[in-house]
């Protein structure tokens, strides 16, 4: 279990990460958006830890374009602010729950054994899938094509296993955005398209095919 702090505070930054470690929880801690931005990329965490007031971009816009980027990981939003505006504007940014400071360490380590518990759930009884070239890890959250593994952002895993457990048949678009971006997706498709286009350029682009207006197919070898 791994587990991402975003806190610029030094003293309720280091309390945190002892809280969490003495937990037996890997912790990575960032001071700022940005950073947290590109941890986040780099790293699958079983739930992100996101304070509201940091400096540079809000804990707002980070979580905002955490999800835009595909990242899946439960994100608890921390906030001194005690407001309805500001709990539902961190929920509509993506945040899966919200915490009020000050709070008791004891509090927000039972809402992240929470979420990591959850994440836990979801993953339990995936086996590693092997089709052809490849193989996905689903609890692992890992991907290999010939033996290599591959470096994919959370939503292009999503894809690229749906895609796998499939194989040589076809997936239609309409599936793909209720699975990879869950039913309540409104928006348009496009970011389909561009997360196949992002992995075609990772696995190759003749793995998938392109059944247009239907969906996808990955070939088998
Ligand atoms: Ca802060």
């Amino acid at each position: 279990m791994r587990v991402l702090i975003v806190e610029d505070e030094a003293k309720m930054a280091g309390l945190l990460r002892r809280g969490l470690v003495r937990e037996g929880i890997a912790v990575d801690l960032v001071g700022e958006g940005e950073e947290a931005l590109w941890k986040a990329e780099a790293v699958s965490y079983d739930a992100i830890v996101l304070d509201l007031m940091l400096p540079g971009i809000d804990g707002f816009e980070v979580c905002r374009r955490l999800r835009d980027d595909g990242v899946i990981s439960p994100i608890l939003m921390l906030t001194a602010r005690d407001g309805v505006p500001d709990r539902v504007a961190g929920l509509d940014a993506g945040a899966d729950d919200y915490l009020v400071k000050p709070f008791r360490l004891s509090e927000l380590l039972a809402r992240v054994r929470s979420h990591l518990r959850r994440t836990g759930d979801a993953d339990r009884g995936d086996e590693a899938v092997e089709v052809g070239a490849f193989k996905v890890d689903r609890a692992a959250r890992r991907a290999w094509q010939d033996g290599a593994e591959l470096s994919l952002r959370p939503k292009e895993f999503e894809l690229l296993a749906l895609l796998v457990a499939q194989a040589g048949r076809v997936v239609t678009r309409q599936r793909i955005m209720d699975e990879v971006w869950q039913t309540e997706w409104m928006g348009s498709t496009k970011t389909l398209d561009t997360h196949i286009l992002a992995l075609r350029q990772k696995i190759g682009s003749d793995a998938i095919t392109t059944l247009r207006g239907v969906g996808y197919r990955l070939e088998l070898p």
